[in-house]
């Protein structure tokens, strides 16, 4: 996740105070896990990485078999569950889950489509005390009840999100762009505004699930340029303005690099200590300081990556299949630097990226170490064209996690 507001909001200040702020990179011992509960939903959508159905799945974690896991997830200091589905909801035991969760100190997050929350459901995520509910808008509601293939399934989730927000929960708004829903995008913006959330997430197309199905309609780059510079500008403006909104970005840390073009762009002053925060973020965090765990317990290096198994939490705990790094995937993943290829290995923004979403690579070329299909970025912006300046960005990829 490139976290657009966090950033802005440190430029932000260093305008108003002529110093940047000094902020160190604080990483948990143990990753972000998301984790997927159930792969039972009540919708089919589109882009599905879960590929899920209103049907029952055999073989799911039991209560039981998910707190002890859960144990070891907070041994290993774990700091953030974001429970996910299918429809997390559709769960019997999930208010049980959520309850333990904060009992153990975890911050609990909920990703949900919206559609099950009236007002007693609201009543009860609110009591449960949830630290972040996620809903899923794919644009408007002529575009978002396509892409959900249900007609007022938007009209249902701004009841949620409303009906959670009167409630006081910190409540945010999910979008995964293509080509056929980003021209919503502003009307969203202003959405969010208008409804009192908290946070816009904004999740660039990745290759899994339906998603990959669909590859083909990826947004084109020219328009992913154009909604991250909205997003930006949007960002920019909260951050002035001292407005409680965070913007966010997911599934393709180029946003770093670009991010970066626009500081230096309007405010250059700032683009050296920018560039370095966003060194000691590091870029993609897959298989490092994110993990997912699937509704039948097995781990992956994130969420995109459901074909390719790491091990199951019911023959070993996940804090042993997290630092085995005899899977050659995660050995890669955790490598400093990463041995990517191709243009990601060549380009002056490694440092910050780390070669963006491997998943990407795998799905389109076989390879999960080629460069990244995904990029936006132009090769002016990407190479360097001094071979001692391209070393000298892979020696500082190296020294940034050092
Ligand atoms: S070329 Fe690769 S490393 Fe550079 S910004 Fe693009 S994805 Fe990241």
């Amino acid at each position: 996740m490139f976290r657009i507001s966090q950033y802005l909001r440190e430029v932000a200040q260093a305008q108003a105070t002529g110093t940047y702020p000094a902020v160190r990179e604080r990483r948990a011992r143990g990753p972000v896990v998301i984790w997927n509960l159930i792969r039972r939903c009540n919708l089919t959508c589109k882009h599905c990485y879960a590929l899920s159905a209103d049907h029952d799945y055999a073989g799911e974690l039991s209560t039981q078999e998910v707190f002890t896991t859960m144990d070891d997830l907070r041994a290993f200091g774990v700091p953030v569950l974001i429970l996910s589905g299918g429809e997390p909801l559709m769960r019997p035991d999930l208010f049980d889950i959520a309850a333990r969760a904060q009992a153990q100190g975890f911050y609990v997050g909920l990703s949900t489509n919206g559609t099950l929350i009236d007002a007693p459901m609201a009543d009860r995520i609110a009591a449960a005390g949830f630290d972040y509910v996620g809903i899923s808008l794919d644009g408007l509601k002529a575009t978002h009840d396509r892409f959900r293939r249900l007609n007022g399934a938007f009209d249902l989730s701004l009841a949620a999100i409303r009906l959670l927000a009167d409630r006081g929960v910190k409540v945010g708004l999910r979008f995964t762009m293509t080509s056929l829903n980003a021209h919503d995008l502003p009307a969203l913006l202003e959405l969010m505004r208008q409804e009192g959330a908290h946070k816009f997430y904004f999740s660039h197309l990745n290759y899994a699930g339906r998603g990959n199905i669909h590859r083909d309609k990826d947004a084109q780059f020219g328009a992913t340029r154009q909604a991250l510079d909205l997003l930006f500008d949007r960002a920019w403006q909260a951050a002035q303005e001292g407005r409680e909104e965070d913007y966010v970005t997911g599934n393709n840390d180029a946003d770093g690099a670009y991010l970066l073009q626009w500081v230096q762009a309007r405010m250059p002053q700032w683009a050296d200590a920018l560039q370095a925060r966003l060194q000691a973020w590091g870029g993609n965090a897959s298989g490092v300081n994110v993990a997912n765990i699937d509704n039948l317990g097995h781990v992956h290096p994130d969420t995109m990556w459901w074909h390719h198994d790491l091990g199951s939490v019911r023959e070993r705990p996940f804090s042993a299949i997290w630092q085995d790094t005899s899977d050659p995937l995660m050995a890669g993943l955790k490598a400093h630097p990463r041995p990517v290829q191709g243009r990601c290995a060549q380009c002056r923004h490694f440092a910050l990226c780390g070669g963006n979403t491997r998943v990407r690579a795998q799905q389109l070329t076989g390879n999960a170490w080629a460069e990244d299909p995904g990029c936006y970025l132009r090769d002016d912006e990407v190479y360097l064209s001094d071979p001692a300046a391209a070393a000298s960005t892979r020696h500082a990829a190296e020294v940034a996690h050092a």
